[in-house]
């Protein structure tokens, strides 16, 4: 099947790849032509406007950074839906706010083109993988005509239920992932502090109640001094604004999560905005002069 693809940068690519080893053919498109030139090397076909890429497929997908950026790639001036016929079907894998994706489907629906808002989890690694965990929202009858194709890029795809599920299970997703990142890094900054091996610590409690799938893939990263991205902080900081947002709007405080929203703040503010998140560590080893890194 022909499918269109825009937004090509970390889990673009990949996602866009895994399409391709499914059989079908992509058309890209991205607004910084060396990501759209990496994916024509490897064998998509490259279009110049979000509008060509939908003028010639019937599934259009998006993985952009945030709302502004699925607005202007869909309702914006050569966005999708100048391009779009009815009966085309968006899914917008973007990480953006519910309440954005219900509004981008009331335009889609006004020219007779579904939309499903289908975030994914699980990073790079498992976009490289197709393994990725996408959580979906919209018509049900939609997200099962398009189920295979989800299936080309993760290793599941649920129905959380109607437009903007997908996003608010993500913002759950989000919470869970930043406390977790900085609880792990607030105790190994203790314990380093106190003058344990980081790596022994990791050993004794990674199978214990303690452990967790952040824990095994964050603290590999800080003992080593790799920050590379992986999750932008900046990301991060994006995905908590949503969720702040989201809690006020329906009256829910989200106590933990506007502590941890100051942490990434400064983070971003001393220049670590575009390092992977596990650089929450960072935070904590400032405050405490220490240095979270293994002695082996
Ligand atoms: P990224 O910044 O690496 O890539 C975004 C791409 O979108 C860039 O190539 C950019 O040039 C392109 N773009 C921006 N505006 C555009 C427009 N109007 N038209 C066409 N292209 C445009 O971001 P990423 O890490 O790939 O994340 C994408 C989304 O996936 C985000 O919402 C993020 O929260 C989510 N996500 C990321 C990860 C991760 O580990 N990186 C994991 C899960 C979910």
């Amino acid at each position: 099947m022909k499918i269109g693809f825009i937004g090509l940068g970390i889990m673009g690519k990949p996602m866009a790849r895994n399409l391709m080893k499914a059989g079908h053919t992509v058309i890209v498109y991205d607004i910084v032509k060396e990501n759209t030139e990496v994916m024509v090397e490897e064998g998509a076909s490259e279009r110049n406007s979000a509008r060509e890429v939908a003028e010639e497929c019937k599934v259009i997908i998006t993985v952009l950074p945030n709302s502004p950026h699925v607005r202007a790639a869909v309702m914006g001036k050569n966005g999708v839906l100048e391009g779009a016929s009815a009966g085309s079907i968006l899914i917008d894998m973007s990480s953006i706010a519910p309440q954005v994706s219900k509004e981008i489907s009331e335009a889609c629906e006004k020219q007779g083109i579904e939309m499903l808002d289908a975030p994914v989890s699980g990073g790079e690694p498992k976009a490289i993988d197709g393994t990725l965990s996408i959580m979906v929202g919209g018509k049900e009858e939609v997200f099962k005509q398009v189920y295979d194709i989800l299936m080309a890029m993760g290793g599941s795809a649920v129905y959380c239920g109607e437009i903007g599920a997908g996003n608010t299970t993500k913002l759950a997703n989000q919470i869970i992932v930043a406390l977790n990142i900085a609880a792990v890094s607030e105790a190994f900054m203790l314990s380093t502090k106190a003058g344990v091996d980081p790596d022994k610590v990791f050993n004794a409690i990674k199978g214990g109640l303690a452990g967790s799938t952040v824990m095994n893939a964050k603290i590999p990263m800080i003992m080593e001094r790799n920050f590379k991205p992986g999750f932008k902080i900046d990301l991060h900081i994006k995905d908590l604004n949503n969720a702040l947002d989201t809690g006020h709007e329906i009256g829910v405080p989200l106590p933990l999560t506007a502590n941890v929203m100051e942490m990434l703040q400064k983070l971003h503010a001393d220049g670590h905005g575009q390092e992977d998140h596990s650089a929450i560590a960072k935070y904590y080893e400032k405050i405490a002069d220490v240095c979270v890194e293994s002695e082996r």
